[in-house]
C-alpha cells in the first residue's frame, strides 16, 4: 500500500476527548472515529487490525470444532419473552417497533435465538455435542459509554453457544472453549488472567472471565501470591477475621454528631478512627401489599465497601441491589441516611463479617444528628445475621486458604458461562433421552469483545510515541520511508523495487511516498506502530545500504541493500 493512494487519517494533536491511552492512540493513529457517543466508524488502518483480530478469533474457534453461522441483528421481542428477559434485561436493551408494530430489540447477545435454533434443528442425542458461533456487531444502550471502544454501544463480540446431553459433557466443551480463548488472547500478545466471575444477566453457574491487566482497566480482580485463585472482586470472598470479638466496656450513650452524613465526619467529630464507626445502609427487599418495600439494614466496617453483587445473591435482597430512597428510610426509621445504626432498626439487619468482630463502636443513632457509642452485638443489637457483605482488599487472606490476596485492574476481553438449562428449560429445547423422556439440552455460552480486546492490546502495547503492534495483529508489518524521492531518481527506484519485491512476496508493506519532511513520515509509522521500519536516503544508498529500525525497541541497524530482502524476511517471521 502506497501512502499516497490510502486514507491515512493520522492526528498531530491529541484529541481531548480522549481519557484513556488506548482510545488516545486509535483516534490519532486513524483507527476508529467517533459517529455517535459509544459508535465508532473504523478507517482502514482499525480495518485491518480488527481482521486480524478476527482472523485469530476464528481459527481458533473452528480447532474447537463449533461451526460458523451468522444470527440476526434484530431480534423478535417474541423470543426474548419466551426466556423472560424481554422484561428483565434493563434499559440496555434498545427496543422498537417495525411499521407493523411488531415489538423487536437488537441484540446484545443470542441465547434467545440461537436456543431457538437449536429446538429446530436439533432432533437427537446422536448430533451433541455441537457449538456455534458468530463474529457480529451487538448493540447494548450503555448507560456511561466510553474510553473509546473499550466500552462502546455498537461493538464486534465473538459469540459462541454449545448444546450438550449432560453437565459432564458441557463441562468437556467449555474447558476447551477455556482454553481456545487462552490462546487466542496469547496470540494478541496480551498478558491476561483468567479469573472466577459472576454470572450476571445471563444466568448459570459457573464462570470464567478473561482479564486484560491494565491500569485502564474498569474492573478490579484479586488474586493470591501463594496458588491459583484469581476471581473478579465481584465474587472475591472475604473470610471472617480469625480473632474473637472483644468483650463490651461501657454502657452505650448518646452523641450530638451535628451535620456528621459520612462515616469519615462521624469518626472526626466523635474523635476515633473510622474502622470504629459502624456504616449502615438500607436496602430494598420485597415489595408488600401496600406497594411499600421491605426495608434491610447492611452493616459494614466504616473503611470498607459493600459488595453489590455479594449481596444481591442473599436471599431475600433484590438484583441488582436497590437502595432504599431518603423519604422511605425517614419514614421507617426516623432519621435521613447519615445517621442510620442498627440499634432499635424494626427490621432485617445484616452484618458484614468484619463488622461482626466489632465491639464497642459508634453508629448512627436513627436521629439526626446523633451517633451512639460503646455499641456491642448482641448485647445492644439482640437479633441480626451475618453474611459476606465487603469487597476483599489487598492484603486478605485468599479464601482457598493459601497466601494473601493482592488487587489489579483488568479489562475483561472475554467471559465463559456454564448456563445449564436455564434457556433450553424455558424455551423448550429438548432432545429424547435412552428412556425416550424429553430432556431440555444442557448449555454454555462464550463471548469475546473483539474491538475491546483490540483496545486492550494498545493499552499493554504502546510508548510516547505511539502503538506498538505484536507482529500478529499490525496493520503493515514493514513500513518503507523514502527521503525525497521525487529529487533523487534512485531513492525513488530503489524504495519502488523494494516495495514491489516485498509486496509481491505476500509482505504488507505501508509504502510512505508522500515526499513529506522525513520527520513527518517517521512520526506517523511509528503512531501507527508497524514493527518494521525501513528508510532509504541518498547519503546511505551512495554506500549501497538502507536504514533498518524495530519498532519496539528502537534499535537501528544499517543493513545492505543486496541482502535487504533476505534480512526483512528473517525480521518479520
Ligand atoms: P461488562 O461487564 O464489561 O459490561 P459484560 O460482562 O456485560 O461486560 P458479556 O455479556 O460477558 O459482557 O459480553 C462478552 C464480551 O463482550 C465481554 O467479555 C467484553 O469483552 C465484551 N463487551 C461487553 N460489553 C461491551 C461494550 N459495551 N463494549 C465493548 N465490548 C463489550
Ligand atoms: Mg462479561
Amino acid at each position: 500500500m502506497r501512502t499516497s493512494q490510502y486514507l491515512l487519517s493520522t492526528l498531530k494533536e491529541d484529541p481531548k476527548e480522549a481519557a484513556v491511552e488506548s482510545h488516545r492512540l486509535m483516534l490519532r493513529a486513524g483507527l476508529i472515529r467517533q459517529v455517535a457517543s459509544g459508535i465508532y466508524d473504523w478507517l482502514p488502518t482499525g480495518m485491518r487490525v480488527l481482521s486480524k483480530a478476527i482472523a485469530i478469533v476464528r481459527e481458533e474457534m473452528d480447532k474447537t470444532g463449533a461451526l460458523e453461522i451468522a444470527m440476526p441483528i434484530v431480534q423478535p421481542a417474541s423470543l426474548w419473552e419466551e426466556s423472560g428477559r424481554y422484561t428483565k434485561y434493563g434499559p440496555e436493551l434498545c427496543r422498537f417497533l417495525d411499521r407493523k408494530e411488531n415489538e423487536f430489540a437488537l441484540g446484545p447477545t443470542h441465547e434467545e435465538i440461537v436456543t431457538d435454533i437449536a429446538r429446530r434443528e436439533i432432533k437427537s442425542i446422536k448430533q451433541l455435542p455441537l457449538c456455534l458461533y458468530q463474529i457480529q456487531n451487538k448493540f447494548r444502550d450503555e448507560i456511561r459509554p466510553r474510553f473509546g471502544v473499550m466500552r462502546g454501544r455498537e461493538f464486534l463480540m465473538k459469540d459462541a453457544y454449545s448444546f450438550h446431553i449432560n453437565l459432564e459433557s458441557l463441562g468437556e466443551t467449555y474447558k476447551a472453549m477455556y482454553d481456545a480463548y487462552s490462546r487466542v488472547f496469547t496470540r494478541m500478545g496480551l498478558e491476561f488472567r483468567p479469573v472466577e466471575a459472576d454470572n450476571g444477566s445471563i444466568g448459570g453457574t459457573n464462570s470464567h472471565e478473561f482479564q486484560a491487566l491494565a491500569e485502564a482497566g474498569e474492573d478490579i480482580i484479586a488474586w493470591s501470591d501463594s496458588s491459583d485463585y484469581a476471581a473478579n472482586i465481584e465474587m472475591a470472598e472475604a473470610l471472617a477475621p480469625a480473632v474473637q470479638r472483644e468483650a463490651p466496656q461501657d454502657n452505650m450513650s448518646k452523641q450530638p454528631t451535628p451535620g456528621c452524613h459520612t462515616v469519615d465526619e462521624a469518626a472526626d467529630a466523635l474523635r476515633i478512627k473510622s474502622e470504629k464507626v459502624l456504616k449502615s445502609l438500607i436496602v430494598r427487599g420485597e415489595r408488600k401489599e401496600n406497594g411499600k418495600y421491605e426495608l434491610i439494614m447492611l452493616c459494614l466496617c466504616g473503611n470498607q465497601e459493600l459488595n453489590e453483587t455479594k449481596a444481591s445473591k442473599i436471599s431475600g435482597l433484590t438484583s441488582p441491589i436497590e437502595f432504599a430512597e431518603d423519604e422511605e428510610i425517614k419514614n421507617f426509621t426516623g432519621s435521613h441516611p447519615g445517621s442510620l445504626g442498627p440499634v432499635g432498626f424494626k427490621g432485617r439487619i445484616i452484618v458484614d463479617r468484619t463488622a461482626d468482630k466489632m465491639a464497642n463502636f459508634a453508629c448512627g443513632a436513627n436521629e439526626d444528628g446523633f451517633h451512639l457509642i460503646n455499641v456491642n452485638w448482641d448485647r445492644d443489637v439482640p437479633q441480626y445475621e451475618v453474611a459476606d457483605l465487603r469487597n476483599v482488599e489487598d492484603g486478605d487472606p485468599s479464601p482457598d486458604g493459601q497466601g494473601t490476596l493482592h488487587l489489579r485492574h483488568g479489562i475483561e476481553v472475554g467471559q465463559v458461562f456454564m448456563l445449564g438449562d436455564k434457556y433450553s428449560k424455558s424455551m423448550g429445547a429438548t432432545v429424547k433421552d435412552e428412556t425416550g423422556t424429553d430432556i431440555p439440552m444442557m448449555m454454555g455460552c462464550y463471548g469475546i469483545g473483539v474491538t475491546r480486546a483490540i483496545a486492550a492490546v494498545i493499552e499493554q502495547h504502546h510508548d510516547d510515541r505511539g502503538i506498538i503492534w505484536p507482529e500478529s495483529l499490525a496493520p503493515f508489518k514493514v513500513a518503507i520511508v523514502a527521503i525525497k524521492p521525487s529529487s533523487n531518481e534512485i531513492v525513488r527506484n530503489t524504495a519502488e523495487q523494494l516495495y514491489n519485491d516485498l509486496t509481491a512476496a505476500g509482505v504488507e508493506v505501508l509504502y510512505d511516498d508522500r515526499d513529506e519532511r522525513p520527520g513527518v513520515m517517521f512520526a506517523d509509522m511509528e503512531l501507527i506502530g508497524i514493527p518494521h521500519i525501513i528508510t532509504i536516503g541518498e547519503k546511505s544508498l551512495k554506500e549501497g545500504n538502507i536504514e533498518y529500525k524495530l519498532r519496539s525497541t528502537g534499535v537501528k541497524e544499517t543493513i545492505k541493500l543486496s541482502e535487504a530482502k533476505k534480512i526483512i524476511f528473517e525480521k518479520i517471521k
